[in-house]
């Protein structure tokens, strides 16, 4: 199926009443703080939402419309598309909307305008294409081992589709990934013909720190929105069990993400901060036109050398933006008032309108 028409998506939203827009995602991941900031910023707000899965919606009132669907994937159907584009509606996508809508969906069949770039989204997605990005911008990301047996010192090993980090394992050496890979065949959760697609790398210790930026189009400018840190199931609850108890309980640790802390940074990490966001969305500018245009994350571990590591992104309002709905320590620095990071979107989409720069921003 080809790609959807930029010339497509222009001509709707030159059909849209720009006094009189809706900003529109599904119910869902970061989606709260999305549309509270939009009706700060004077737009209707609309969410489309699985039935039964509304009530956060309705109790924190952060809803005018409420679209209601019998599946999440139904986001894509002809219909609800129309009932968007009749509402004038600008598609504030994030994970779960990517989850459900479906990357080959977003880029071929759905034709609502998005704020954001709705091409970048698979470069999150592929471990490859994200890999390409961040080597090409000289960012600091953990060191690819190639083959099993050049394990020396403590590696990270990663196999497709481990969503929540199920399925990662550490390994201090060739022999002990062998053993860990047995054991993973034995109780099924590869197969033979997986094994050539795990992906080895230097394991950082060190704290973990999600940074959120965002890109705005409009001021060609990478701000700092907040930084959160995760908090994961079982590898935190592991480390609330003493440790001569730990080997007995025989859990897998996993990452499955339960929530997320806010946290700052030591002020003097701030130059890498900045340097990382200035470097990636330069490159992705080249890349992937218009480049990251809004919400993006970097994750990321600093190690006691205080590196500033990343090891994934994501390429749209992350789940950790919810850690700062009333504004984060530097979101405030900016705007002197609580700004979360839906606010922040909104705006951008305010001051295009005023500019008359919309088309600029929109994918
Ligand atoms: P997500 O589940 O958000 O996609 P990942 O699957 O990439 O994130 O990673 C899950 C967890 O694994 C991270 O939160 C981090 O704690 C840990 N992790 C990932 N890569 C490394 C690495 N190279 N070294 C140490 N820990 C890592």
């Amino acid at each position: 199926m080809s790609k959807i028409n930029r010339k497509q998506i222009l001509e709707i939203l030159d059909g849209y009443d720009k006094e009189d827009i809706t900003i529109a995602t599904l119910g869902s991941h970061s989606s709260l703080h999305m549309f509270q900031g939009a009706k700060a910023e004077g737009f209707r707000t609309a969410v489309i939402c699985e039935k039964g899965r509304e009530v956060p919606y309705k109790r924190f009132g952060v809803a005018d419309e409420f679209i209601m669907i019998d599946k999440y994937s139904d986001i894509v159907n002809d219909d609800l598309q129309q009932q968007l584009i009749d509402m004038n509606s600008i598609v504030f996508p994030h994970g779960s909307f990517v989850a459900y809508a479906g990357l080959d969906n977003i880029e071929t069949i759905f034709n609502v305008p998005m704020f954001g770039n709705r091409d970048i989204l698979r470069w999150e997605a592929e471990r490859d294409l994200e890999r390409k990005l961040m080597i090409k911008s000289g960012i600091r990301i953990p060191k690819k081992i190639n083959d099993p047996a050049d394990i020396d010192s403590t590696a990270m090993v990663k196999f497709p589709g481990a969503r929540g980090g199920r399925g990662y394992f550490v390994a201090n050496s060739t022999e002990e990934f062998d053993q860990k890979i047995d054991a993973m065949l034995k109780r099924k959760w590869i197969e033979e013909e997986d094994i050539k697609d795990a992906h080895i790398e230097e394991y950082v210790l060190g704290c973990n720190y999600c940074i959120h930026y965002f890109f705005s189009e409009l001021k060609d400018e990478v701000e700092l929105m907040g930084v959160d840190s995760r908090y994961e199931s079982t590898i935190d609850g592991l480390v609330r069990v003493p440790a001569k108890d730990q080997l007995d309980i025989g859990a897998d640790p996993s990452y499955v993400i339960t929530g997320n802390h806010p946290v700052v940074m030591r002020e003097s990490l701030l130059p890498q901060v900045f340097d990382i966001g200035d470097k990636i969305t330069e490159t992705a500018k080249g890349l992937i036109p218009p480049g990251f245009n809004g919400p993006f994350c970097m994750q990321t571990l600093v190690n006691d050398d205080l590196e500033v590591v990343v090891f994934e992104m994501s390429a749209r309002s992350d789940g950790g933006t919810n850690t700062f709905m009333n504004g984060s320590q530097y979101s405030y620095l900016y705007f002197g008032e609580p700004l979360s990071m839906g606010r922040r979107m909104a705006l951008e989409i305010k001051n295009g309108i005023k500019e008359d720069r919309l088309e600029e921003i929109i994918t």
